[in-house]
């Protein structure tokens, strides 16, 4: 398998794999999603709430606000204290603030300074004059097995588009124009980024007598990983790889 990076920032990763097949890349994105472990907020104490929002809705702005770590912290059921949440295997994070003023997740002081929201920018709450909040957030590790809260990243993958023009073709300007994406080279009629193409057919539908098709090749895959975790893409997908050969390595065993 030929495998290029197409795109890499600090949120997304777009990888071309060339000679796969959709078991093979679908494996990695169901790993990627369920298996990777992540830190996320698991339970809010509301010591006191007197701003605008209610306990519930509050609670549930912060328990999306994503979380980074040091690998230092591991999984509840696979911790020394069996379960019963330790420095390990639990961090505690405080948001005491009174208004006025606007609440950042920056705001948060928490017991290990390599746990902490990714994102000190995220607004949680404005409080007014004689507003108070008061809480205390309990950070886990999990996977997105256990719950959404604890997915990695967003991942999707598509074939890769295979446009193919007839040399006859008459109307090339109107396709061309056609494209929203302005991927499609009127002198080669060939794609100018494949990977940019989603297979809205307008390319198609413009054109006369099947003069165009455009048709995705199912052992050529385009995998995007954007991360919605306080991990970053290049992490998540190392973890997933690892995940993959220590389950390849037990089969291997077991086969023995
Ligand atoms: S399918 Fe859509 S995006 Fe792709 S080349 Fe045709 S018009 Fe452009
Ligand atoms: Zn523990």
């Amino acid at each position: 398998m030929k495998i290029k990076l197409l795109e890499k920032t600090d949120n997304k990763v777009k990888l071309e794999l060339n000679g796969t097949n959709p078991a093979f890349t679908n494996m990695l994105r169901r790993t990627i999603v369920q298996h990777v472990s992540v830190a996320a907020i698991d339970n809010i104490d509301v010591i006191k709430n007197t701003s605008a929002l209610y306990n519930e809705t509050l609670a549930h702005r912060i328990g999306h606000v994503p979380i980074t770590y040091k690998n230092k912290m591991v999984q509840k059921e696979n911790c020394k204290c069996k379960n019963k949440g330790c420095p390990l295997c639990e961090v505690k994070m405080v948001l005491k603030k009174s208004g006025p003023c606007t609440v950042y997740a920056k705001d948060f002081k928490s017991t290990d300074k390599d746990v902490k929201p990714s994102n000190g920018d995220i607004i949680i709450v404005k409080l007014y004059e004689n507003q108070k909040i008061d809480l205390e957030a309990t950070v886990v590790i999990n996977t997105g097995k256990e719950h959404t809260n604890w997915q990695a990243a967003i991942v999707g993958y598509q074939y890769y588009p295979e446009l193919k023009i007839a040399k006859d073709v008459k109307n090339i300007k109107d396709i061309v124009s056609a494209c929203p994406k302005g991927l499609i080279d009127e002198k080669t009629m060939k794609l100018t980024n494949p990977e940019k193409c989603d297979f809205c057919r307008q390319c198609v539908d413009i054109a006369s007598n099947d003069t165009v098709t455009i048709t995705g090749d199912k052992t050529r895959h385009i995998l995007t990983v954007e991360t919605v975790s306080g991990t970053d893409p290049k992490t998540i997908i190392l973890d997933a790889l690892t995940n993959m050969a220590e389950n390849l390595k037990e089969l291997e065993t077991q086969i023995k």
